[in-house]
């Protein structure tokens, strides 16, 4: 029984023991548990911000999509992004053929953004309710951004006139710089991106018209010449302009590049001379877009 005794005593001991020890490793288990769900917490709230992180970030972008496109249907809707006709992209134009219309005419702009003279005929053509085309030369727009923003914000179409307005030969890759920046500069003042190109004195040979017509600009020339820039007494402008003009036609000035007081003086009197002939004044790609609905209209009826 002793031996019993002693032999059963050790083992209560060992039971104990085990007892004990399965309360301790209980609670060690119950103080570890806490810890780990803390770590699994700490995890995803980790993972819940970088969540959040992307989230915002595709927010910010989507935001940025639609405001763009917004930006670009309002864009659209005030003319901003001049469409063309497909037949004149790429194409030189000197004037609208039309046949059937009613007369219309279209004033174009040369040389500026230039101070106090775009501003000048900018009045005026607000004053008589009439839009124009401003072929803008790049460096003029740099140093005159806010007139060229007045340009397009008054409701006008910009073209694009080169950077520097130099006559000679350019290969491909100045000429990609001339028109390029020009236009990009025009983009980034206006927010209008034009595919009209008029080459510096109307010379079709030196690489600036060939490169344009290769990026599918429509190269708008004139079939009324003012000769301004000669500075012509103000009647003599007056008739340069008027003898040479017939419906469809484009009459060439400028708000820019010199002395331009003559063509301040000379222009209210050109514009009640047309309307005293029946005419409507119209920008280049109205023009166009007349010539195509005519020339289209013909192709139907020889159908
Ligand atoms: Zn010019």
């Amino acid at each position: 029984m002793e031996n019993n005794k002693s032999f059963l005593w050790p083992e209560g001991i060992l039971i104990a023991l085990l007892a004990l020890g399965g309360v301790f490793s209980l609670a060690f288990m119950m103080l570890l548990r806490p810890n780990v769900s803390e770590a699994q917490s700490r995890q995803s709230i980790n993972v819940k911000r970088i969540a959040a992180k992307v989230g915002t970030q595709q927010r910010i972008e989507k935001l940025k999509a639609s405001m763009l496109t917004s930006w670009q249907q309002e864009a659209q809707t005030k003319g901003l992004s001049y469409a063309v006709p497909p037949r004149f992209q790429g194409a030189i134009v000197k004037a609208a053929k039309l046949t059937q219309s009613e007369k219309v005419i279209a004033l174009t702009f040369d040389d500026g953004p230039w101070p106090e003279t775009t501003e000048k005929v900018l009045d005026i053509l607000k004053s008589n309710n009439i839009k124009g085309t401003f072929f803008v030369v790049g460096q003029n727009l740099k140093n005159y951004p806010e007139l060229g923003k007045q340009i397009v914000t008054q409701g006008h179409v910009i073209g694009n006139h080169t950077w520097h307005h130099w006559y000679h030969f350019f290969n491909q890759q100045a000429a990609a710089f001339e028109i390029e920046r020009t236009t990009d500069l025009i983009y980034q003042v206006t927010g209008a991106k034009t595919n009209l190109f008029r080459p510096p004195g109307g010379n079709l040979h030196n690489g600036l018209v060939a490169y344009a017509k290769g990026q599918k600009y429509s190269v708008v020339m004139w079939s009324a010449d003012s000769i301004d820039y000669k500075l012509p007494s103000v009647p003599k402008l007056i008739d340069n302009v008027i003898k040479d003009s017939k419906p469809g036609g484009i009459v060439l000035m400028h708000d820019g590049g010199g002395n331009r007081s003559k063509t301040i003086q000379a222009l209210p009197e050109i514009i009640s001379n047309f309307r005293n002939q029946g005419y409507r004044f119209v920008t280049i790609p109205e023009l166009l877009e007349m010539e195509d609905t005519e020339q289209k209209l013909l192709a139907n009826k020889k159908q």
